[in-house]
């Protein structure tokens, strides 16, 4: 099975388009997402892009705040505390990286809970801590979202994550743990990570590097997730799972590109909808599980 996350994502990305509606006739407003992109990298610009054509594609405003990468710490806090003030602002997102000048958890910090779309500020890392999932990161529950469209049921099965940042890595362990998965937390320091990794019902790759988990570190049967993107010198995309390998050994593989990237961005929609839903204290649910 090829977990294909595009088409998963446009399904959701369907159904936040009603709730987005319902949502702007309600509050007598359009929902709005605010994306602070310091700088020129490429890639950011490509993500950047993305976000704003999916808001655009389901009725949220989207509004991209572009710094140059010689602007200092206090003026991006400046503008968070801007947006953070503003009542029509529903989401804010820092694009990462920041350059090496700004301190990056200075400026997530900065960014009120609530409006934290991204799910970075310590306060919904701590709520996710505790199994009270408000603002979840986006590519995490994405993740957990093809998972669930290859098994319903996770309870018991064996997660093995390789990776563990904040931004996937750790936070994909805890969304597991609290679906009763039982996880392990691989990293660059993991002494022989195939022998963990063979024991796998579920293998998420997030560790960046190119071709790491190959069919020989894949259990016949396992959902493998591949989380990584890495471009190649071609300027080809390719992720963390050599997928040639992999893909006869395991039950379901999601591909790079078109597998966790769109759901990531969907997510974003969501968390946005959730954030005003929810700072407004409206009562509509938004469709956050598989
Ligand atoms: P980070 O660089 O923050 O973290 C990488 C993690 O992988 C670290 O924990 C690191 O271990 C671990 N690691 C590195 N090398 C190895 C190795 N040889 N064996 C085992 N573990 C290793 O990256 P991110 O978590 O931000 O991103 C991971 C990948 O996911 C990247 O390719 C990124 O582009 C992609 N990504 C994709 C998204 C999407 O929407 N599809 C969204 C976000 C990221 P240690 O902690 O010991 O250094």
């Amino acid at each position: 099975m090829i977990l294909d996350g595009k088409h998963h994502a446009q399904l959701l990305l369907a159904t936040l388009k009603d709730e987005c509606a319902s949502l702007t006739k309600r509050f007598e407003r359009t929902p709005s997402l605010h994306v602070i992109l310091v700088g020129q990298i490429s890639s950011s610009q490509i993500y950047v892009g993305m976000k704003e054509k999916r808001a655009h594609d389901i009725g949220i405003k989207s509004v991209v705040h572009r710094l140059p990468d010689t602007v200092d710490e206090k003026a991006v806090l400046a503008l968070i505390s801007t947006l953070n003030h503003n009542q029509d602002v529903d989401g804010i997102l820092v694009q990462l990286p920041l350059p090496a000048h700004i301190d990056t958890n200075n400026v997530i910090e900065s960014i009120c809970p609530q409006k934290d779309v991204d799910g970075l500020t310590s306060i919904n890392l701590g709520r996710l801590v505790r199994g009270d999932e408000y603002l979840i990161p986006c590519t995490p529950r994405g993740c957990l979202h093809l998972i669930h469209a290859w098994k319903q049921d996770i309870s018991g099965l064996h997660a093995v994550v390789v990776g563990r940042s904040a931004l996937v890595g750790k936070s994909l362990a805890l969304l597991l743990t609290g679906r009763d998965a039982t996880v392990t937390l691989c990293h660059s320091k993991t002494i022989n990570l195939s022998a963990f990794t063979r024991q796998a019902d579920i293998i998420i790759a997030a560790c960046g590097v190119p071709g790491l988990i190959t069919g020989n570190h894949i259990k016949p049967g396992a959902c493998v997730i591949d989380v990584g993107i890495n471009r190649r010198p071609d300027g080809t995309l390719t992720g963390d799972v050599d997928f040639n390998t992999a893909h006869p050994i395991a039950d379901a593989i999601t591909p790079v590109p078109f597998g966790v990237g769109p759901m990531t961005v969907a997510y974003l929609m969501a968390n946005t909808l959730r954030a005003m839903q929810q700072r407004l204290n409206g009562t509509m649910p938004i469709p956050l599980l598989h």
